[in-house]
């Protein structure tokens, strides 16, 4: 039986359901709201299903697996779109990236730049805490502690008061720039379940090994060769330079550049900021192949893009590394990129040839998701009941839902194309 003033909302699931990439979540209510609207990139981009009409789309952050997909929904409608202005600083940054690497593969993004720019022209920037109506809801978005304006976001039904809560990608750990996420009380929440079957090892202890492997590195004169994501990682690995007293041995180079500037725009959203600012200053900005050259000589850290080695100029310093370089991996590698590769022990695949890496390398595990024991001390503390696992592999999704079952949530672990039926 449906609670006083309650109605039935229909959620529907049109990406990022039992898989990390493309996330989509469609509220169909009295108004559509969508929630993200992202692509898969690795291989092959796969694209969320068709939304039908859209009136809200709420961006969670600038990752493109959340918005790269969002300018189509402006080639026919005009949907009133909500995010923090890092927010849409970075996807802008990234989506036109995407563009371009679309175009060099001869495929088609199935948007036009002009779609971009009307979403920029007419989106609702948002500040945490602070609510916006949108017909019946009020919409709120709080720090997610994931990357630069990361948001968890709370639709709230003024009516009856009812609280469905997005998380996005989150992480209630601080990490050095980020402040970790706090709990958003909910009714029915929809969380990633990246790291559902997994804890992440203790960060302090690990950044200390990290510390002393890199510094082992340049003592030898070796490259400490550092791939790193634009939007996040780059930072958090610029402002970690520094505060190890490393920065002064640090090369910057390609589209983390750009990141970093947008970052570096929006102080309030930027926890240490002073060692942020403090890292671009002391940091060597790589402008030209000269630049490049010193960077190669050896004894630095080269701080670079693509995180997964699947272009950028990561791909030019990996093949021209000294034999007592290292390279180390501080992201997650997905499926059919070169990072995923070379932990694999097999050749990349640089512009068609094939490319054997010499180089040792090691990987570390910086995540920005939260671990199994935050997740649920999320949910413990949103008190939902229900719970609805998307943004993770089938197993680790399911396992979640499974788990929460266990405890008396109501918890589904949705598939691409299905519909939840939630009291709203
Ligand atoms: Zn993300
Ligand atoms: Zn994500």
């Amino acid at each position: 039986m449906l609670a006083l003033g309650s109605d039935i909302l229909h959620v529907k699931f049109l990406g990022g359901a039992g898989e990390v990439g493309r996330s989509a979540f469609l509220l169909d209510g009295s108004r559509k709201i969508l929630l993200d609207y992202g692509i898969k990139i690795d291989g092959d981009t796969e694209y969320p299903l068709h939304p039908g009409r859209v009136d809200a789309c709420i961006i969670s952050h600038a990752h493109l697996d959340h918005s790269g997909f969002t300018p189509s929904l402006y080639a026919e409608a005009m949907p009133t779109a909500f995010a923090t202005e890092p927010t849409m600083a970075l996807a802008e940054l990234l989506i036109e990236d995407s563009i371009k690497v679309h175009k060099r593969k001869h495929q088609n993004p199935h948007f036009h730049r002009n779609n971009l720019r009307t979403m920029l022209n007419r989106y609702v920037p948002c500040e945490y805490g602070k609510g916006h109506e949108f017909g019946e809801y009020n919409i709120t978005m709080y720090d997610a502690g994931h990357i630069c304006g990361s948001a968890i976001t709370c639709v709230e039904k003024m009516d009856n008061g009812r609280r469905l809560v997005y998380t996005g990608d989150f992480k209630m750990e601080n990490q050095l720039l980020e402040q970790g996420a706090r709990a958003v009380k909910s009714d029915i929440l929809i969380m990633e379940s990246t790291y559902a079957v997994r804890e992440h090892p203790d960060r302090e202890s690990m950044l200390k090994r990290f510390v002393d492997d890199i510094r082992e590195v340049i003592d030898n004169r070796g490259i400490a060769l550092v791939p790193v994501f634009a939007v996040g990682r780059a930072q958090e690995m610029l402002a970690l330079m520094n505060k190890y007293g490393l920065i002064e041995h640090t090369f910057f180079d390609g589209m983390a550049k750009a990141a970093t500037e947008i970052v570096d725009r929006y102080p309030g959203y930027v926890k240490n900021v002073g060692l942020l600012q403090g890292a671009i200053k002391k940091a060597m900005w790589v402008e030209t192949q000269r630049n490049r050259k010193h960077a190669l000589e050896g004894g630095g850290i080269i701080l670079t893009t693509s995180g997964m080695l699947n272009g950028g100029p990561v791909l030019d310093y990996i093949t021209r590394l000294n034999k007592n370089s290292k390279i180390f991996l501080t992201g997650y590698q997905a499926e059919n990129t070169n990072g995923r590769r070379l932990m694999e022990g097999k050749p990349l695949d640089i512009d068609g040839k094939e490319f054997r890496v010499r180089t040792p390398f090691t990987a570390y595990d910086f995540s920005a998701h939260a671990g199994k024991a935050d997740l649920h001390r999320f949910i413990k503390d949103s008190s939902p009941e229900t719970v609805i696992c998307v943004h993770g592999s089938e197993e680790s999704s399911t396992a979640l839902a499974e788990e929460l079952k266990m405890e008396g949530f109501d918890a589904i672990a949705p598939k691409v194309g299905d519909v939840a039926t939630v009291e709203f």
